[in-house]
């Protein structure tokens, strides 16, 4: 602290890019002087935010009956050469170690990737029998892959932080349930404690996970109209458990694969979400769930009064500290404006002024960060209120990015009008499909990127006319959009 420039951040809406760029940097949450490609430093400020949604998911997933496990982070090339599709959709991003001390490796190791690899071989060992089923294990990690477009921190680097769950499970239907699980996971989390909407996809065949049957993916709208998908699950049948002869003997005595499912969450995504979707002119805005800070407490100091204030200060912040809060007293050199300044740009979403004034009329001047709005509470009320602006919070930091995004979405009825809201809104825009890769590529061509990101889960659309590119019937309504 002390070091804050009061220079504005720039504009949000005007200039996304520069606003995000500099955020990152000026709010201290990653240092990009590492010195290496999509590789970058993740500071305290941001780190805690990761490590706090990584305890929101990971509770879920606790709490749904999965377990936590680690594997290695280097994978024999024997095991990643199992599954066909796989290698396909992977082998052009991986970190080869080719080397160890001054010897060349007989067979080289790569970094994972994913972990679908490491970990089913394991998986053929310790599954026999369908009393063994369903297993349900996950890890917190980083993976590797070697991106060749441009990166962008946090959004599309070479080593991310994500959780990834791979489910085996006995029937079929078994597994669809757990991809359904997943999905009430994700939303639960997004939705109901980060205020995040997002849409959820079902990807076209093109675009599915290498060797998934059904991959389900949730895109977030970020304000430059550009979508960025933070997590996914796949339905992947017996696709890996018949190259990794994942088998088990049913009741009846009969040997049967594993119907497996995997499902990441991209957590390195969800923060950039978070900044990125959150945050305003004045910084960032943390929603309370994931806050390293939730509560700042500022003494308004004056002469002659000061340990009173302190004392009060002290009072305030154990109660808060006792009712398991994650509070500071800011009790440092700077005068309060510079405190106010400092913790808005790092989006604690609320703060309490105590002066004497306040201590006399039995109140606390209370500050929202999401509104910006300054207004007194009664201290014997501090703890309901609190409890209530928590949800208030959440609730106007929602509603204003779902008007974003239903304001976002468009319908094209003809490849004219689908062309022009490429050219001048983005965002989402809505077609009808013949589901087709070719009419996808396209799109990819005469938009300069757009891709079908899928359809819509959970909703069945009807079509009613033809696909908006090659006149054919169309088969579905899928969302097209720029993504990251
Ligand atoms: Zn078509």
């Amino acid at each position: 602290m002390g070091e804050d420039t009061e220079i504005p951040l720039p504009d949000k809406e005007q200039n996304f890019n520069d606003w995000y760029n500099e955020i990152i940097l000026r709010a201290e949450l990653v240092d990009l002087r590492y010195g290496v490609k999509g590789f970058i430093v993740y500071r305290p400020n941001l780190a805690t935010v990761l490590k706090q949604t990584y305890r929101l998911f990971e509770d879920a997933l606790d709490e749904h009956g999965h377990s936590i496990c680690n594997f290695p982070v280097v994978i024999p090339l024997e095991f990643f050469q199992k599954e066909a599709e796989h290698i396909k959709g992977f082998s052009g991003e991986v970190f080869w170690i080719t080397k160890a001390g001054d010897s060349e490796l007989d067979k080289p190791l790569l970094l994972r990737p994913t972990s679908e690899t490491a970990m089913y071989p394991l998986y053929a060992y310790w599954i026999r029998s369908y009393r063994d089923l369903p297993l349900k294990l996950y890890q917190s990690n980083t993976v590797y892959r070697y991106e060749t477009k441009a990166t962008k921190p946090l959004i599309r680097g070479r080593e991310f932080y994500w959780i990834e769950a791979h489910d085996v499970h006995r029937t079929f239907e078994d597994a669809v349930n757990q991809v359904k699980e997943d999905m009430e996971i994700t939303i639960d989390v997004l939705h109901n404690q980060l205020g995040i909407p997002f849409l959820l996809m079902e990807r076209p065949s093109w675009d599915r996970f290498a060797g998934a049957e059904h991959s389900f993916a949730f895109d977030v709208l970020f304000p430059d109209k550009e979508v960025l998908q933070i997590a996914t699950t796949h339905l992947l049948g017996e696709t890996f458990s018949r190259a990794f002869d994942i088998m088990f003997e049913d009741e009846d005595g009969t040997k049967k694969y594993g119907q497996q499912t995997c499902f990441g969450i991209g957590i390195s995504r969800i923060a950039a979400t978070i900044i990125s979707m959150h945050g305003d002119n004045y910084g960032l805005i943390i929603p309370f769930h994931v806050a390293p800070i939730q509560i700042i407490i500022v003494p308004i100091p004056k002469k002659g009064k000061s340990e009173l204030i302190l004392e009060k200060c002290e009072e305030v912040y154990q109660k808060l500290k006792d009712k398991g809060y994650r509070v500071k007293l800011d009790n440092s050199e700077n005068r309060p404006g510079a405190k106010f300044y400092h913790w808005e740009l790092l989006g604690v979403p609320i703060r309490l002024e105590i002066g004497p004034k306040d201590i006399e009329n039995g109140v606390i001047t209370t500050f929202r960060r999401d509104k910006r709005e300054r207004f007194q509470i009664k201290e014997s009320q501090l703890i309901k209120t609190i409890e209530q602006l928590r949800g208030e919070i959440l609730n106007e930091l929602r509603s204003r990015r779902e008007k974003d995004l239903e304001e976002n979405i468009r319908e094209a009825k003809n490849k004219e009008e689908f062309l022009e809201i490429a050219k001048n809104k983005g965002g989402f825009i809505k077609i009808e499909f013949c589901d087709g890769n070719k009419c996808a590529e396209v799109i990819k061509e005469e938009t300069g990127g757009y891709e079908v990101r899928g359809k819509l889960f959970g909703k069945e659309e009807k079509t009613m006319g033809n696909c908006i590119i090659c006149g054919e019937k169309a088969k579905s309504i899928v969302y097209v959009a720029k993504a990251y």
